[in-house]
């Protein structure tokens, strides 16, 4: 429905030094105009270390790009060397975060108690965490992706009400089709984020299923996501690799057209 204004949003991952993200978020301002930026929110995920500078162009120029960080602690503050809070992310004006990513559940050993942590930490600090789900290529050849996924979903949301489920922007992303090239065809897509929009009415309500944006992650290009949007449950995309290239964003951002 038209309730779900579409989200592309560009997770950078560990790329780009100071002056190419610079360079990246002025590209993309350069080349999408304001209907553009209005029809489909645009955001992007960078380091850390270059969410200030992102920030300094964004308010300044008054963009409509808006931007986020790829993980935060689950904790406040304190004695957490290395970790980044909520409260230090809302400082730097990030409206989302996300969470959960398969890269940090891979090499970080995050299991799905620390990522609903994550989730709670981003609600409390007003930021919309972009919480990532998705099945490895072993649950996909078992067949078992939906009860996986629906599983996952159960466990990050944990805890939360309906209003709060709301704020929450939904990342399907099957690992084995994430920086690999394959990606899942546009069924496949489908069948697991209805699987996960039922989910949502049945455990909170018809007006959360409705409401509550759920992204596809996985390789998605210019040439494949308008394949993608035109699934009924698919509501954005979460990009990784073409998302450090302007020009192919750009065409991601204007797939309506
Ligand atoms: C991601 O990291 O969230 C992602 C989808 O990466 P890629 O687009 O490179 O597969």
């Amino acid at each position: 429905p038209q309730s779900r204004r579409p989200l592309m949003a560009g997770n950078w991952k560990m790329n780009l030094n100071h002056l190419e993200a610079i360079g990246l978020v002025q590209k993309l301002a350069f080349s999408l105009n304001e209907q553009q930026l209005t029809d489909v929110e645009t955001v992007v995920i960078p380091p850390f270390t270059d969410l200030r500078s992102v920030q300094t162009l964004v308010d300044g120029d008054k963009l409509l790009i808006g931007y986020g960080a790829q993980d935060l602690s689950p904790h406040k503050g304190g004695a957490y060397t290395g970790d980044i809070s909520g409260p230090l992310l809302a400082k730097l004006g990030c409206s989302y975060v996300v969470v959960g990513h398969s890269e940090r559940r891979q090499y970080h050993h995050e299991d799905d108690q620390v990522v609903n942590s994550k989730v709670q930490a981003a609600l409390a600090n007003e930021l919309t965490p972009i919480f990532c789900i998705g099945e490895g290529l072993e649950v996909r050849e078992a067949g078992e992706q939906v009860a996986h996924c629906v599983a996952q979903l159960d466990a990050g949301l944990d805890g939360l009400k309906a209003e709060q489920v709301r704020k929450v922007v939904i990342a399907y992303e099957p690992v084995w089709a994430i920086g690999t090239g394959k990606t899942a065809t546009p069924e496949d897509a489908q069948e697991v984020c209805g699987a996960l929009r039922t989910r949502l009415a049945e455990r909170f309500d018809s007006e959360t299923a409705d409401v509550t944006r759920i992204l596809y992650g996985g390789s998605v290009k210019a040439n494949n996501v308008a394949a993608i949007m035109a699934q009924p449950d698919v509501d954005g995309a979460l990009v990784g690799g073409a998302s450090i290239d302007a020009e192919e964003f750009v065409q991601i951002v204007r797939f309506p057209e």
